[in-house]
């Protein structure tokens, strides 16, 4: 399957729920096909991240959104399980400090962008600030309907500068998302992810996608694209975020750096 139907075309009006399925797979594929790829995908990705980080030219940031439990924390760890920690970082974004409110909403967020050589992590970002924000009405209309076009230009600016951005928002239906709040309501080794919280947000289920397809719409560009990700089967979601991942760092055509000095004639004595 070509993994490019999932990158939202810039400036296209989205529905979520008519032109994206949360439980696609290709017909051709099962878990144990799936997983069997998704491990090279691993592999490829590690060798990847090894020359990004031995260059030092590109940064890469990789953002990641989802309603809860769609999996956010589960396919960072299996997607990036490759990945060597010197060289990658991942940031969760919480609930602004009083400091962060201080500020501008993208300043706790600039100051976590990839350094150069270094592959970043986003469990929420700054889209927070025209999803949740938007949802529970913390900030009026008027302030966060002109965050779509700042954070655009802001994503431009870090594009511009040698950073490959990729946005994942990870797709599940409600019923799904039941099922595994109720697994963890089973599972007591699962008690301490459940948060009475998300059953509040859930509740705004419908207020969240509509703002999750505003979102979508509105910033994907070709220089940071979202790509929805059908995420009911869990298999088939790390392997499609595997695929796009391994291709967008192939794209960069990164090379080891030559050597500082000729090391042609260099002898070591015993
Ligand atoms: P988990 O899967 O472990 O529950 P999580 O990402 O849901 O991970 P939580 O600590 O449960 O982490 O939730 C973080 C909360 O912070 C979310 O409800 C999110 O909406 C909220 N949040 C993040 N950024 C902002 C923001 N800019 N303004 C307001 N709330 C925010
Ligand atoms: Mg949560």
């Amino acid at each position: 399957m070509n993994h490019q139907i999932f990158q939202v075309p810039e400036h296209k009006k989205i529905s979520l729920q008519k032109d994206y399925d949360p439980a696609l797979s290709p017909d051709n594929l099962d878990k144990e096909a799936a997983d069997l790829k998704l491990k090279l995908g691993i592999e490829s990705l590690s060798k990847l991240q090894n020359v990004l980080y031995a260059q030092n030219t590109y940064s890469v940031l990789i953002i990641f959104q989802a309603m809860d439990a769609a999996g956010k924390d589960s396919t960072i760890k299996h997607v990036m399980s490759g990945i060597n920690p010197q060289g990658c970082q991942v940031y969760n974004f919480k609930t602004p400090t009083d400091e962060d409110l201080d500020h501008d909403y993208l300043w706790r967020i600039h100051q976590q962008a990839p350094a150069k050589g270094e592959l970043v992590i986003f469990n929420r970002s700054h889209y927070e600030d025209v999803l949740v924000v938007r949802v529970h009405n913390i900030v009026p209309p008027e302030v966060w309907g002109r965050r779509f076009d700042q954070i655009n230009a802001f994503e431009k600016h870090l594009a511009e500068e040698g950073t490959t951005i990729l946005k994942f928002f990870l797709h599940i239906t409600k019923e799904e998302q039941k099922q595994r709040l109720q697994a963890r309501l089973d599972d007591p080794n699962k008690h301490w992810k459940f948060n009475t919280g998300d059953l509040k947000e859930r509740a705004l289920w419908d207020n969240y996608m509509l703002a999750y397809e505003d979102v979508l719409s509105k910033t994907s560009t070709p220089w940071a694209p979202w790509y929805v990700i059908p995420a009911n089967k869990k298999w088939y979601r790390d392997l499609a975020i595997s695929t796009i991942l391994v291709d967008a760092l192939k794209n960069l055509k990164m090379s080891y750096p030559s050597p500082l000095e000729d090391l042609s004639k260099v002898v070591l004595e015993d």
